[in-house]
C-alpha cells in the first residue's frame, strides 16, 4: 500500500468501508502470525526520568510525581511471577533513569536469564551504545523504543534533546538491529500538531526500519505537561490534525498490520484506557497479536501515570492475568506459549543461531 492510500484510509469515515479494513487486517494477522495472543509481563521498575518530554506525566520537571525505584531483587521477583503465569517474556520498562548503571542492569538481566527461561525486553529510553551492547551480552533479547512521530519538527517540540545529545531514535534503532536485538518502535496517535500525512509517513517508516514489534497507542493528554497545557495552540490547522482516540488508533493498527504482516503488534494499555470495556479486544480484532499484562507490584502502579486514568493500576498481577485470559478466550483466540519471538525476526534470519 502506497503512502497516499494509507492516508486515504486514515481519513475514512464510512463504517462499511472501515469494516472492510478491519477484516483485511484480521485476515492478514491470522495468515501471518496466527491466532495465538502472546502475553508479555510488564514491569515498570522506575518512574524517574531525565527527560522533559512534552507529552509524558513522568517528565523530569513534574514535581507532583512520587518517584520510586525498584531493587534488583524486586525486579527479579516479578520475572519469577511472569514464569508462574506462563508468560514467555518479561518487559523491563522505566523512565530514562541513569541511576541504574550499565552493570546494575547487566546483573538484573543475567539473573533473569539464568533463573528463568524468559525472553527479556528492555524499554529504557536512549542509552549509550556501550550499555546496549553490554545488556545484549548479558542476554537481553529485545528493545522497545518508540520514535513517537516521524515528523522531525514535531518531534523536536515534544521530545527535547538533552544538553549536548541530539535525540535520534531512528539511528539508535538501526544500531540496535546491528547489535542483534529484536527491535520494536511505535508512535502515539493524535499528538497535537500531528497530521494524517504524518501518520501515513510513520507507517512507511515502520516498514523502512523493518521493525519486529510495533506499539501504537492514542496520545492521552496529561494536565501537568507542556502539551496538556498548550494543546490548542499546537493543533494542526485546516482540518489536518489527526484525531486522538480509539478509532484513529485502530486504523493505524490495522494499516500497520497490512504493511508489516509478520510484526508483533500489541493491543496497548492506552487503548484499554480509552475504552475499558472493549479497547483491548478491538485492538486484537483489528490487527494486534500481543498483550502486555502489568506485573508491577500494586504499590508502585499509581505512580507510573504517564497519562491520567491509566487502566489496570488498582489490580494486582493475578487479576490482570485473569482479565487478559478471559478476554482472549472470549474472542476465540488462544494464548501463545513460549517466547513468542516475532515471526519477522525469525524468518529474516536475524535471530542468533
Ligand atoms: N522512557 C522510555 C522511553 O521513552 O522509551 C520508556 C517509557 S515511556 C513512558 C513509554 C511510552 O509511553 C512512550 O514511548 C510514549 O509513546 C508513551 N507515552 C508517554 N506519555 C504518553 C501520553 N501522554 N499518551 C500516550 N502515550 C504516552
Amino acid at each position: 500500500m502506497e503512502r497516499a492510500e494509507i492516508e486515504q484510509w486514515l481519513r475514512e469515515t464510512d463504517d462499511k468501508r472501515l469494516k472492510t479494513l478491519w477484516d483485511i487486517a484480521d485476515k492478514v494477522r491470522n495468515d501471518h502470525v496466527g491466532s495465538a495472543v502472546y502475553l508479555r509481563g510488564l514491569v515498570e521498575f522506575s518512574n524517574n526520568c531525565a527527560r522533559q518530554c512534552a507529552y509524558c506525566g513522568l517528565h523530569a520537571g513534574n514535581r507532583k510525581v512520587n518517584r520510586y525505584r525498584m531493587t534488583e531483587d524486586e525486579i527479579v521477583a516479578c520475572a519469577h511471577k511472569a514464569v508462574e503465569f506462563g508468560y514467555g517474556t518479561v518487559v523491563l520498562q522505566s523512565g530514562e533513569d541513569r541511576a541504574y548503571k550499565r552493570d546494575d542492569l547487566s546483573s538484573i538481566i543475567r539473573r533473569i536469564k539464568t533463573e528463568t527461561p524468559l525472553a527479556v525486553t528492555l524499554s529504557l529510553g536512549e542509552r549509550e551504545d556501550a550499555e546496549l551492547l553490554a545488556w545484549r551480552e548479558a542476554g537481553a533479547d529485545r528493545y522497545l523504543l518508540r520514535f513517537e512521530t516521524s515528523n522531525p519538527d514535531l518531534y523536536a517540540i515534544i521530545h527535547p534533546n538533552l544538553a549536548g545529545k541530539p535525540s535520534d531514535r531512528l539511528a539508535m534503532l538501526r544500531r540496535m538491529r546491528d547489535m542483534g536485538y529484536e527491535i520494536g518502535s511505535g508512535i502515539m496517535v493524535g499528538i497535537p500538531g500531528q497530521t494524517y500525512a504524518d501518520i501515513a509517513r510513520d507507517i512507511e517508516t515502520f516498514r523502512e526500519l523493518d521493525l519486529d514489534m510495533i506499539g501504537i497507542g492514542p496520545y492521552l493528554s496529561h494536565p501537568d505537561t507542556m502539551l496538556g497545557q498548550r494543546r490548542e495552540e499546537l493543533t494542526a490547522p485546516g482540518g489536518e490534525q489527526a484525531p486522538s482516540g480509539e478509532l484513529m488508533t485502530y486504523k493505524a493498527v490495522a494499516l500497520t498490520r497490512i504493511a508489516l504482516p509478520e510484526a508483533n503488534i500489541p493491543s496497548t494499555t492506552a487503548l484499554a484506557t480509552v475504552n475499558r470495556a472493549k479497547g483491548r479486544e478491538l485492538g486484537l480484532r483489528r490487527g494486534a497479536n500481543i498483550m502486555m499484562p502489568n506485573i508491577t507490584p500494586v504499590k508502585y502502579r499509581k505512580d507510573y501515570q504517564i497519562y491520567p486514568g491509566k487502566a489496570c493500576i488498582m489490580e494486582d498481577a493475578a487479576a490482570c492475568h485473569g482479565c487478559m485470559l478471559m478476554r482472549i478466550e472470549a474472542l476465540g483466540r488462544t494464548v501463545g506459549s513460549g517466547r513468542g519471538d516475532s515471526p519477522h525476526y525469525k524468518n529474516a534470519n536475524l535471530a542468533p543461531a
